[in-house]
């Protein structure tokens, strides 16, 4: 049998509890699929692949990632959201009650807010399941204050605007940082390419690729090639950061929302509204360039306003 609802929710991360909370509060008794290792990524989003969070405001003293999702998570019963351990297989938009699709049952609703994020890509490196939060990240603005990286060697991969973002970031920590791009380019604009090039206090090291995670309790070193001549070397890291770009998960929508080349959904600039009416976007699957918790949040109360007001 088709169950209809008024609102469904697609996604687990600080926009969907945050939409949840408010169309809950708005009596709209939403419904949230919070997915079953969707995109490779737990129920509770990325916040729960890190350690401290440092940075979203009301803990002064930090919380866990996986503990705020849990807060968050336990809020959204509370307010009245429903709760499903599912991931949407798909949904199909061409008819408005829109249907979504989850196993073998169908649901139709009148809204959908899509907060389904993004997933930083890995190079799945040797060694790099046990240094995983172990020196090695995917979010230098997140973890880089971290004490373990302190005065001391740190290495961001990639060469586009987030690597160079992220290294000059850096800096402001390490002893050192060292860029390691696999070309002899980088792609990243010209205004940040100079940012990284004038700065002595970043290394670049051209053509090369990592290929290895050292440590003992945590990482020291890391395996590095040069992919012109060959040639292997070790460089002292105790941080790893990976800037090779992110996977936005939009595959199950098929092609029916716009979005840009990258596969991030496009919405009417300082809004939530993707181009079919009453489906929003939240989160860092529409966002490319702020990608934090607080700003994940914020897109996710504006979703849910904005779907509470097309409803009525
Ligand atoms: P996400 O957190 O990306 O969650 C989306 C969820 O939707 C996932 O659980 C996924 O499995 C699920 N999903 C995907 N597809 C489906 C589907 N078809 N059906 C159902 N569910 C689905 N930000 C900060 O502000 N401070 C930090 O300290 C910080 N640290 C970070 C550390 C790391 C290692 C990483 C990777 C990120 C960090 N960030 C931090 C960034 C922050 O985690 C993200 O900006 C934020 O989580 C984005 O939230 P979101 O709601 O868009 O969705
Ligand atoms: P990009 O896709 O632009 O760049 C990814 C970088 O990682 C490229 O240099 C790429 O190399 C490299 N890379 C990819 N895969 C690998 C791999 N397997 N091994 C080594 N290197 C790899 O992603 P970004 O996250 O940098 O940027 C995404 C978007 O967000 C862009 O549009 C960017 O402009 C925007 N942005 C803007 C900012 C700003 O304006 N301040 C800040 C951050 C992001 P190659 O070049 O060889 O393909």
């Amino acid at each position: 049998m088709q169950k209809h609802e008024k609102v469904i929710i697609i996604g687990s991360g600080p926009a969907a509890h945050t939409a949840a909370i408010y169309t809950a509060r708005a009596l709209l008794s939403p419904l949230l699929f919070e997915g079953l290792y969707a995109g490779g990524v737990a129920a509770g989003g990325q916040l729960t692949t890190t350690t401290e969070v440092e940075n979203f405001p009301g803990f002064p003293n930090g919380i866990s990632g996986t503990e705020l999702m849990i807060n968050m998570r336990e809020q959204s019963i509370n307010c009245g959201a429903k709760i499903e351990t599912l991931t949407v297989d798909s949904i199909d938009l061409k008819n408005r009650p829109y249907t979504v699709t989850v196993g073998a049952d169908t649901f139709t609703t009148d809204s959908i807010i899509i907060s389904t994020g993004a997933t930083a890509k890995r190079l799945n490196i040797k060694g790099e399941d046990t240094f995983w939060q172990r020196g090695m990240s995917a979010c230098a603005v997140c973890d880089g204050a971290l004490p373990i990286f302190r005065n001391k060697p740190l290495i961001v991969v990639g060469g586009g605007d987030s690597a160079c973002e992220e290294a000059h970031f850096l800096t402001k920590y390490a002893s050192k940082v060292t860029l390691i791009v696999r070309k002899d380019t980088l792609r990243a604009s010209k205004i940040m390419q100079e940012r990284v090039l004038k700065d002595p206090n970043i290394d670049i090291l051209w053509n090369t690729e990592t290929i290895e995670a050292l440590g003992d309790k945590a990482l020291q070193q890391v395996r590095i090639k040069n992919n012109k001549t060959n040639t292997e070397s070790l460089l002292d890291a105790n941080g790893l950061f990976y800037a090779i770009g992110h996977t936005p998960n939009t595959r199950f929508l098929n092609g029916q929302i716009d979005c840009d080349e990258s596969g991030y959904i496009i919405t009417k600039p300082g809004t939530t509204q993707t181009n079919l009416p009453g489906v929003f976007a939240a989160g860092d699957v529409q966002d490319k360039t702020y990608r934090q918790a607080i700003t994940a949040a914020g897109s996710g109360c504006m979703a849910a306003l904005e779907a509470e007001k097309s409803l009525s």
